[in-house]
């Protein structure tokens, strides 16, 4: 529990700041300033940070990035991470250029479910926000991800206006044959994104008036196993449903569960907050790990302040969100 009450049971860890995409709302064209290798975690040593705080009440794991399917053998971290007693829930978010390819071995390793990221569902355009060229239907990977066992199967659409809004419909009319769960997220002021300014955020208000043009829309629970900040709707009849997560527009920040491990070793507490632990350290010193984590609790803020960084107009994202 943390100083506000809010019970922690999610823990985010980030197996590499390295990616195969440079998505206009996350990377700079040129990468970033990669983590040494010595300085990154390796697979037994997540599982331990993993399995000192499983008795202090984290029940949830998500395997993220950077994009977690370029680091090799990652079933491997998978299987150690499920065999941890009192994780109820491991998933994975992807890009899902790997996968149609890896997801039959992730899932006998053991993951329960993928979150996919798609920001169009037109090849020329997945090429352009991404600004890399690979042939990639993303429709496809995620049906293979569900072929192979891994379900509910989210798909994450960061909306940019101007860039990709214009598939809202498309990408609602997805959920009706198919049983996948879009979730529209807010763009939101992180990572090196000099191309985008506030005025390419689409606020998930808009996008739920023009969704309940295409039919009836009603308010459902959302698929099972969510831990997260997405409120649901269904389309009358529709396989799948649709999801908004509001950043920008709601700040959701009262219910947060979550904290994060980077791929170095440090418990952020929040997304947006610069106020790091280093696990790393005293992980490969011998010592507990449970007091360092109950103190980095304690410094976790009561909520972000994107909102109020909101000032600048037309300023750069990059400039104002680091
Ligand atoms: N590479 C994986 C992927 O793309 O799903 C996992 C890491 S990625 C950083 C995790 C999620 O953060 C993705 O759904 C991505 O769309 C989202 N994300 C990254 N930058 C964002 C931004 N500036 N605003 C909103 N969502 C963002
Ligand atoms: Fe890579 Fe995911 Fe960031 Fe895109 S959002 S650059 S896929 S880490």
């Amino acid at each position: 529990m943390d100083q506000f009450g809010r019970r922690i049971e999610y823990l985010r860890i980030s197996v590499t700041d390295k990616c195969n995409f440079r998505c206009l709302y996350c990377m700079p064209p040129e990468g970033l300033q990669w983590l040494p290798r010595a300085e990154i975690l390796d697979y037994e040593e997540i599982a331990e940070i993993a399995r000192q705080l499983v008795p202090l009440g984290v029940k949830r794991l998500r395997i993220t990035g950077g994009e977690p399917t370029i680091r090799p053998r990652l079933e491997i971290l998978i299987s150690e991470l499920k065999a941890i007693d009192g994780i109820e829930d491991l998933s994975l978010s992807t890009n899902g250029v790997r996968l149609a390819e890896l997801a039959p071995a992730y899932r006998d390793a053991g993951l329960d479910r993928v979150n996919m990221s798609a920001d169009s569902l037109q090849p020329d355009r997945i090429r352009g926000i991404s600004r890399r060229d690979f042939q990639f239907d993303p429709v496809a990977a995620a049906g293979s991800a569900l072929a192979a066992g891994l379900a509910p199967v989210k798909i994450n659409v960061v909306l940019m206006r101007g860039i990709n809004d214009d598939e809202i419909e498309d990408f609602a009319r997805l959920t009706v044959d198919h049983p996948l769960h879009v979730r529209f997220i807010e763009l939101m002021p992180v990572g090196g994104m000099r191309e985008l300014t506030w005025e390419h955020v689409v606020p998930s208000d808009e996008v739920l008036d023009r969704v309940g043009r295409l039919g009836k829309l009603s308010a459902v629970a959302g698929p099972a196993r969510g831990n997260g900040p997405a409120v649901y709707y269904r389309l009358d009849g529709a396989a799948g449903s649709i999801g908004v997560i509001t950043p920008m527009t709601h700040t959701y920040c009262g219910s947060c569960n979550r904290v994060r491990l980077t791929a170095d070793g440090r418990l952020r507490t929040c997304l947006f907050g610069e106020h790091s632990v280093n696990l790393r350290d005293a992980l490969r010193a011998g010592e507990p790990i449970a007091p360092l984590f109950l103190s980095a609790l304690a410094e976790k803020p009561l909520e972000h302040h994107l909102l109020t960084m909101n000032t600048g107009g037309l300023r750069a994202l990059s400039e104002v969100g680091g």
